[in-house]
């Protein structure tokens, strides 16, 4: 096991990730974020028959998991584009994206890269930081507390099981964050969080003052939708 593993790291690692790259809806979209840190993601299928990527055996350690990352000529992820579920995709590539994030491969190079023996700790984190971009503790908990019908694996665009793990993991999540990170968060939220449509007018707009008269502020319906 690494000597430097920080239990709470991975939980501010994806706060920070969430505020830096400005990102404030669900589902979070690593491609997005892959795009804004210029990390190249690739799909096995237009690497396959390219005789140009052969520095592993890409096929054969794909076999094992969704994504790999390369970091050789320079970084990037690649991943099995023709049998997994974008549920499934999103939380491995936000797994890869976490350990080079955390700089694993700088620090741990030992135990990172196709081929390399696993390290249960950073695999751990790398999960970690996954469950806490795609489902942030501040973000479960407002959305369980206000609208617990809508809080489901599907919004968040995890598989069911991830999901379970992320309301396994939440109490342990939750002692990482502190007042200011759960107030960071859910300002990057706000708007998606307070949005209400108006299907009278077809204004949307967010709802930030809970207006008493529960009316739409553009042409007086009662009660909008609220859209999450
Ligand atoms: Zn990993
Ligand atoms: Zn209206």
């Amino acid at each position: 096991m690494s000597e430097l593993f920080i239990p709470d790291r991975a939980v501010r690692y994806a706060c920070a990730v969430l505020t830096d790259y400005r990102i404030g809806r669900l589902p979070v979209d690593p491609f997005q974020l892959a795009e804004d840190v210029g990390i190249t993601l690739l799909p096995l299928s237009s690497i396959q028959d390219n005789p140009n990527w052969t520095p592993y055996n890409l096929p054969f350690a794909l076999r094992m998991t969704r994504a790999v990352t390369l970091s050789y000529p320079t970084f990037c992820i690649a991943y099995r584009d023709e049998d997994s579920t974008p549920d499934q995709l999103r939380h491995v590539l936000c797994h890869e994206l976490g350990h080079l994030f955390m700089n694993h491969y700088r620090d741990f190079p030992a135990y990172m890269g196709p081929g390399h023996p696993v390290d249960p700790a950073l695999e751990a984190e790398a999960d970690s930081f996954a469950r806490n971009l795609l489902a942030p503790v501040p973000v479960v908990d407002v959305i369980r507390y206000n609208r617990p019908q809508q809080a489901r694996a599907s919004l968040f665009g995890l598989s069911r099981s991830a999901w379970l793990h992320r309301l396994d993991a939440i109490d342990t999540d939750r002692d990482s964050v502190d007042e200011d990170m759960a107030n960071t968060i859910l300002f990057m939220f706000k708007d998606y969080l307070l949005a209400r449509h108006c299907s009278s007018c077809g204004h949307t707009y967010h709802d930030d003052i809970q207006n008493e008269k529960d009316i739409c502020p553009f042409c007086g319906a009662e009660k909008p939708e609220w859209v999450l």
